[in-house]
């Protein structure tokens, strides 16, 4: 089978297999990749669905969603955090949990720790998450948000030990929690460690069930594997953003295994609503709005 991602390093190799399927995604990349790679930053940015060229400035007023075809374009972390939080409310927190490489992993000659350490420079993100206290409309959440560019969004131990201290806070202090996700699966250089993080985040979400801290998820493209396995379907809200691929095995994987023609929205976030495994698709220009509307209605 062809891995046909880009890496962001450049290396065409295994390394954004998730643990049970290789993602089928071509050329993932943030909207800075794009302006790296393709035109000069602060300019122009080409829509990945209909090539139309738009304005850094006229995405940044629409949400970073295409003025012609309403895709929704990949962000970084710390553009969906502007998005959601109020102004420079945001504090990252657990930021001092760092990773490390406890199967001293390699592929094809590098290791885990080196290949960590080039994409903290080159992205300057640490890992795949961030998490921290915000407001949102002047309500007090934590919010976490996966970052896709970073391994392809792959849960280790930093993402679920963050992720889940992020939770505690939250059931500790009877806030909201909401969380972006973003991620094709678990991080296979960390074996069974990184499946552990899915028992660990789902103990988290039950936590905050206790407590009675609200849980929002919302899961955008793609979403995969072991995140869509664990915390980022057990939210008490489950809302996706329009046509969002959710899914565990890749469709290719599952179309080899049941020898049948999948139907045409296979693994849709517009078909898992219809199936009942989503509560809400949200346009990001109305999702904090949204989420605002309905922590309103679940605290009274
Ligand atoms: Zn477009």
């Amino acid at each position: 089978m062809q891995n046909n991602i880009d890496s962001p390093d450049g290396q065409n190799n295994n390394d954004y297999e998730s643990w049970l399927d290789r993602p089928k995604y071509t050329n993932v990349k943030t909207l800075e990749d794009r302006t790296e790679t393709r035109i000069p930053q602060g300019t122009w940015v080409k829509c990945e669905n209909c090539l139309s060229q738009l304005s850094i400035e006229q995405l940044e007023k629409n949400s970073y969603v295409c003025l012609k075809c309403d895709e929704h374009l990949t962000i970084s972390t710390d553009k969906w955090i502007s998005l959601l939080s109020d102004k420079n409310s945001f504090k990252e927190l657990f930021s001092q949990i760092k990773t490390s490489d406890p199967l001293e992993f390699k592929t094809a000659g590098n290791s885990y720790k080196d290949k960590i350490s080039l994409l903290q420079k080159k992205l300057q993100v640490d890992e795949a998450v961030k998490v921290g206290r915000a407001t949102l409309n002047d309500i007090p959440i934590l919010l976490s948000v996966m970052e896709f560019s970073f391994i392809g969004g792959s849960m280790g131990s930093v993402v679920g030990e963050r992720i889940f201290l992020a939770m505690k806070m939250a059931a500790d202090k009877k806030i909201p929690f909401i969380s972006v996700a973003r991620s094709g699966g678990a991080r296979m250089h960390e074996g069974i460690l990184s499946l552990m993080q899915m028992a660990k985040t789902s103990a988290g979400t039950s936590m905050l069930s206790k407590a009675g801290s609200p849980f929002i998820s919302i899961i955008t493209q793609p979403t995969m594997g072991g995140v869509t396995a664990s915390f980022a379907s057990l939210g008490d809200i489950i809302i996706a953003e329009p046509r969002t691929q959710i899914g565990f095995a890749g469709p290719r994987v599952i179309q080899e295994a049941v020898k049948q023609k999948l139907p045409k929205n296979f693994q849709s976030a517009e078909s898992l609503l219809e199936n009942g495994f989503l509560d809400m698709i949200v346009s990001r220009n109305n999702l904090k709005q949204t989420l605002s509307q309905i922590i309103n209605i679940l605290k009274n």
